[in-house]
């Protein structure tokens, strides 16, 4: 990748995700677009947990938000777990640091204690809003005087920490949008502190991006109004704002915010669900990033390689659950066998699938193997593979049904196991060999192929629907077919009765 711009220092940026839900698809993709950004142009990922809401944060989903960002490949060089020169990269833990720079501020004047309580903020926006105006603290604590400061300083009144915004206009240059101009009378004396002593989002986000020295800030662009906020803040202290680039946020086909009123919204379900992690970096990758031509599977290598800031379009990205599906097959697709079967395992353990689970390794990856083209996800292995843990000789209703239907059943099975006990070898070629003669077997009674090939599926099966003929005869090999064809044959007579 071509670095986003020609600034000669070391490209360091950060994923901040707040560790009060499991990792969204939408934060997932700001983790790829930082992760690409610094892999692409050999520069530093920062992960930084935050987590000063400490009734929504919990450990499960901080656990979650790393777990999911492991398994998608995404890996950090700075971060809680790894350390790194910047940390501690808990906010919790950097209570102090924010302190310090707050009291920078109010040193400075360019912050101020306010005194006002919640309900005293209320009734007064109430009267405001009821006049016809619109509501902005009113800067009635930068208004006191000195001595009621004192007094109010003293009594152990509770407070909090505004920023005094300075006149005049806020620009923040974003790499995708350009230059986006506010003018600073439009923004509130916003709290940098709680009254409770703790940094406020905006204070603990640039003092972070200051000390951590992150040169690039990549995030949604439902964080591009606390941008100008935050450029205000880099100003008061005296430091150059890194570059931004707010990206467009995930939205439901219906062009809401995607939530889980449009179905699963975290990583973790997804990969509980069958999906390939490359398949979901890919997918979200394509959603705002285009190569420049009509490719779509890309690896992700393949990514970090091409990924630039030019292919990334401001335009909202809409999810289309489609579209993965389609991708999760392709990225299937290049799988091995052995591959395949590796991923699918967790699934049938998950499902019980114990017998399965038992089977000679190579038998279980040809039962893989038969059922992949018919999966959208690994979970839709688990199903049809069972048909190779039936007993011989057992017909569902159906199979019962259609067999006992046609007339020359008979005939054709004996012909079938005939073939089947003059081959030994039960590769790939044998039995596509074997199917070929039964197909001419049937030309040469006089029969259309289905009137062998569809009693020779019921019979070794006992199912009507299955995977292809090829593959059960690699399974369980001619004699095995064999057998379970004679079982069936049993079965009819028995049933003949
Ligand atoms: N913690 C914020 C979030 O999860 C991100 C803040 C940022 O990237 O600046 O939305």
């Amino acid at each position: 990748m071509t670095p986003p711009d020609s600034n000669s220092d070391p490209l360091r940026v950060r994923f901040a995700p707040s560790p009060t839900g499991k990792l969204h698809l939408g934060s997932a993709r700001t983790a790829l677009f930082n992760w690409l950004f610094a892999r692409g142009a050999g520069g530093t990922l920062i992960l930084r947990l935050e987590d000063t809401d400490k009734e929504r944060s919990s450990e499960e989903f901080e656990q979650d938000i790393v777990e999911s960002m492991h398994w998608l490949g995404i890996d950090w060089d700075e971060g809680p777990d790894v350390g790194g020169a910047h940390g501690p990269y808990r906010q919790s833990e950097r209570m102090d640091v924010y302190t310090e720079y707050a009291e920078d501020l109010l040193q400075e004047g360019k912050a101020y204690r306010c005194y006002c309580t919640p309900e005293e903020l209320e009734s007064r926006k109430k009267a405001t809003i009821s006049a016809g105006g619109a509501w902005r603290y009113d800067r009635r604590c930068l208004a006191l005087d000195k001595d009621e400061a004192a007094k109010l300083a003293g009594s152990g009144t509770p407070f909090t920490v505004r920023f005094r915004v300075p006149e005049g206009t806020v620009t923040v240059d974003d790499m995708l949008r350009g230059g986006v101009i506010v003018d600073a009378s439009e923004i509130d004396d916003f709290i940098i502190v709680r009254s409770d002593g703790s940094a406020g989002f905006h204070l603990a986000v640039v003092v972070d991006d200051m000390t951590m020295e992150v040169t690039h800030v990549i995030r949604g662009d439902d964080h591009l109004t606390n941008a100008v906020r935050h450029v205000l803040l880099f100003q008061a202290m005296g430091v150059e704002a890194p570059r931004f680039l707010h990206h467009s946020l995930l939205m439901g086909p219906d062009g809401s915010k995607l939530s889980k009123r449009h179905g699963a919204t975290a990583v973790s379900d997804y990969r509980a669900g069958g999906y390939l992690p490359q398949a979901l970096t890919n997918y979200l990758a394509l959603l705002s990033w285009s190569p420049g031509d009509d490719r779509e599977i890309f690896t992700a290598d393949e990514l970090t390689r091409e990924f630039s800031i030019e292919g990334v379009s401001a335009s909202k990205a809409v999810f289309d659950f489609d579209k993965l599906n389609w991708l999760n097959r392709q990225h299937m697709k290049r799988l091995s066998s052995g591959e395949l079967t590796d991923l699918v395992i967790p699934f049938l353990e998950r499902e019980g699938r114990d017998s399965l689970l038992e089977l000679p390794r190579e038998k279980l990856e040809i039962a893989v193997d038969s059922v992949r083209n018919g999966m959208e996800t690994l979970a839709d292995a688990v199903g049809p593979t069972d048909v190779y843990v039936r007993p011989g000789g057992v017909l569902d209703e159906k199979a019962a049904f259609e067999l006992a239907k046609s007339g020359e059943v008979r005939e054709a099975l004996q012909f079938c196991t005939a073939t089947l006990r003059e081959e030994s070898s039960s590769d790939m070629e044998a039995a596509e060999r074997l199917v070929a003669r039964m197909r001419e077997g049937a030309k040469t009674r006089g029969w259309k192929a289905k009137t062998v090939l569809w009693p020779f599926r019921l019979a070794v099966t006992g199912l009507t629907v299955g995977p292809d003929l090829t593959h059960l005869i690699m399974f369980w090999g001619p004699d095995g077919c064999a057998e379970r064809i004679e079982a069936t044959m049993k079965t009819l007579e028995a049933s003949d009765g």
